[in-house]
């Protein structure tokens, strides 16, 4: 007793010391525990009492005396696959990821050497998303498997997991009719994970037999709950319900915890260091998603020490910035207040990130930082005739957009979706790809990250060179009022984009991966959809077309009819949605009903005097994004405010209604409802939280 005691005395200074030194010495230290470390015989049933042994959730946890492993000994797969089942029968996130960091805590205590494989348990993955591979063994293997290594029959595991819906459960049930002579050893996070890692690596139907066997010997050493955890991990559907970003709270926390054993979790000592080092460790994470890389510098010098030994490499991909879905021009106007923005075109294609490695290699991601290097080798070999002399490396990110050579136009994402996805060889391809490139985040050595858009942007061109059709910078106009917006957003559609991307340029305006963010809104044309409802107006004047219109009316003015004052009130100037045939033929039948002065009865601002008015005969059914005050129409006046009439925002032509007649048409307190109903719905979802784009 007094041996014990003494040991155990001896290695807490140890444990507790700064996680620099604790690797070593923890991993070098022998010690007894305090108390047994569970040891059930694998042909034991699982019972109710030996998994309360282990137990992460325990509100006063603490990482050595509560662990059931020794300081210097691998991690059992038990306490894993415990902590796993723990958090499954946990409903509050907060709580689940207080859990895993307990988990953590013993495993940086204890074992340090063992928390990357742990990370990448949890994470069902066996490396770097970028390298590729997967977990997710068929299930007929893994049923062979669960066969041999129970003495089932495969109909009968088949009709259980029909029955039950889960692998996993039925792995577990199955072991508990095992009867096995000699205990095997007990698996561990390392030999489990290793194992994983082969299985992943083997490919072709000759090592199907191989695979098996090793699944099988798992199975066999599985004890309690462990067959439920390796088998939902090896079918790639492990789902604890904890996300990337949760779990590298619980790694923060435990790391804090770690340092700071006398911390208590409901302090706002507790909670500030998490705040700090998490946004650090996200921030690291984004740059260089590799926990072989972080891992290691978190145990050797500590989370603060992130951003100078893993920062931006060209070769491993980083997190992509992401935009925020925007409700409308308004919201992009209120965001961005007084800051400088940018609208580029928002191209509808794939995301690619393209990495130049010093050595002239050039490797391609995409969003998810899968590796699509060998889906473009036609990308590839442009590359050097896009850069000029000075550049060494960089990372660039870009859409890539299938391209119609001959028509020399952009063609929709399903065109690009038929591309083969691996291994392309040149000469096959027929989709042709143009990439707009719309940022530089490394360049020349150097990460350009935080600094802001308008400096990356004048580096990005003067480095890089434009190729029609092959390498372009993202099509974009520095524009400021709402007007210049509207129309940016439907020059966009007309050259077969998705919308705006409206970015900001100087304050504000670093490429922005840890955080949710709102430098970026995206101004999707679903917006221009907006207003359910068409309105059916009448056509009051024209305003002489140029360039391709010259001859027709390039833009009307329209108005409501306001059945009280029997007036025709203007609501907007309209050139969008016409088919070139809709502009000849309503040129034709309204130059008949030209008059040479406006009628009395038609309300409108100086401001908008058409170049010829017409009489009110023609009324045209239209579409809008939505209605908004204005200080120049009339539509409606007095009846949402005294001074101010509606007009409509993005109106779009849908068709003539010769059925109708003028005085049909919308009516004032028919578009003030309008107005006020998508008022009401604005309120009640205008909500600003941040939506989680991770
Ligand atoms: P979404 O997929 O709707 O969330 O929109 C964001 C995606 O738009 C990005 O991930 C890019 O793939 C794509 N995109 C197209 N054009 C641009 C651009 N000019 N700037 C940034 N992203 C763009």
């Amino acid at each position: 007793m007094f041996a014990l005691k003494s040991i155990q005395l001896a290695i807490q200074p140890l444990i507790r010391c700064p996680l620099n030194k604790i690797v070593i010495k923890t991993m070098a230290t022998k010690a007894t525990p305090k108390k047994s470390v569970m040891n059930i015989k694998s042909s034991s049933p699982p019972s109710a009492t030996s998994s309360s042994v282990y137990n992460p959730s325990k509100s006063d946890y603490d990482a050595v005396d509560d662990a059931i492993w020794r300081s210097g000994e691998r991690v059992p797969y038990l306490a894993f696959a415990t902590t796993l089942k723990t958090i499954e029968e946990t409903s509050g996130r907060l709580k689940m990821i207080e859990i895993l960091s307990n988990y953590f805590r013993s495993v940086i205590a204890l074992s340090a050497d063992d928390l990357i494989k742990s990370v990448y348990l949890c994470l069902n993955k066996v490396c770097p998303d970028y390298e590729g591979l997967e977990m997710g063994i068929g299930e007929s293997l893994i049923i062979k498997a669960i066969a041999a290594a129970t003495g089932r029959k495969v109909d009968q595991i088949k009709a259980e997991i029909e029955k039950k819906g889960d692998m996993g459960i039925v792995a577990e049930l199955s072991r508990t009719n095992q009867k096995t002579l000699f205990a095997p050893p007990k698996l561990s996070v390392a030999n489990v994970f290793d194992k994983f890692k082969q299985i992943t690596q083997m490919s072709g139907n000759s090592t199907q037999a191989k695979k098996v066997e090793m699944i099988q010997s798992m199975l066999v050493a599985c004890r309690e709950c462990e067959a439920r955890y390796l088998v939902r991990s090896l079918t790639g559907k492990l789902r604890i319900g904890l996300a990337e970003q949760s779990l590298l709270q619980a790694l923060t926390q435990a790391v804090v915890l770690h340092n700071n054993v006398k911390m208590k979790r409901s302090s706002d000592k507790f909670k500030a260091e998490v705040a700090k080092h998490s946004l650090i460790l996200k921030t690291a994470y984004c740059e260089c998603p590799n926990y072989d890389r972080i891992i290691p510098v978190i145990l050797e010098h500590g989370i603060e020490a992130l951003p100078t030994h893993c920062q931006l490499t060209p070769g491993i991909p980083l997190k992509p910035m992401l935009a925020h879905p925007s409700k409308g021009v308004d919201e992009v106007l209120r965001r961005f207040d007084k800051s400088k923005f940018t609208c580029e075109y928002k191209y509808d294609g794939e995301r690619a990130q393209i990495h130049y490695v010093g050595n002239g290699s050039v490797l391609i991601f995409s969003r998810n930082q899968e590796n699509n290097t060998s889906k473009y080798p036609d990308i590839i070999k442009r590359m050097p005739n896009c850069i000029t002399d000075e550049v060494k490396d960089f990372i660039i990110d870009c859409e890539a957009v299938a391209w119609d050579q001959q028509q020399k136009q952009i063609l929709p994402f399903q065109v690009l979706s038929t591309r083969k996805r691996k291994n392309a060889e040149e000469g096959d391809i027929k989709i042709q790809v143009c990439l707009y490139v719309f940022d530089l985040l490394y360049l020349n050595g150097e990460s350009l990250v935080a600094e802001p858009l308008s400096k990356r942007r004048d580096l990005l061109r003067a480095h890089f060179k434009s190729v029609e059709g092959e390498f372009t910078f993202a099509h974009s106009s520095d524009v400021n009022t709402l007007d210049e917006i509207q129309e940016f957003l439907e020059e966009s559609i007309k050259g077969k984009c998705e919308g705006l991307m409206v970015k900001t340029l100087d304050v504000d305006a670093s490429y922005e991966i840890a955080k949710r963010s709102k430098k970026w809104l995206k101004l999707k044309k679903d917006y221009l959809e907006g207003v359910g409802d068409t309105l059916d107006l009448v056509v009051i004047g024209g305003y002489r077309g140029k360039g391709k219109r010259t001859g027709v009316y390039g833009g009307y003015l329209l108005a409501c009819y306001d059945d009280g004052t029997e007036e025709f009130q203007s609501i907007c100037k309209i050139g969008t949605g016409f088919k070139d045939e809709d502009l000849e033929n309503l040129a034709n039948s309204l130059n008949e009903h030209v008059i040479d002065k406006p009628k009395s009865y038609y309300n409108y601002d100086e401001s908008l005097r058409p170049d010829v008015w017409f009489d009110a005969v023609q009324v045209w059914e239209v579409k809008c994004a939505d209605l908004s005050l204005s200080p120049v129409h009339k539509a409606a006046i007095g009846f949402v405010n005294d001074d101010k009439g509606i007009s409509l925002r993005f109106p779009r032509y849908l068709r003539l209604r010769d059925d109708k007649k003028p005085d049909m048409a919308t009516t004032a307190s028919q578009v003030s409802e309008m107005y006020k109903n998508q008022e009401q719905i604005k309120a009640g979802n205008d909500d600003d939280d941040d939506e989680d784009d991770y």
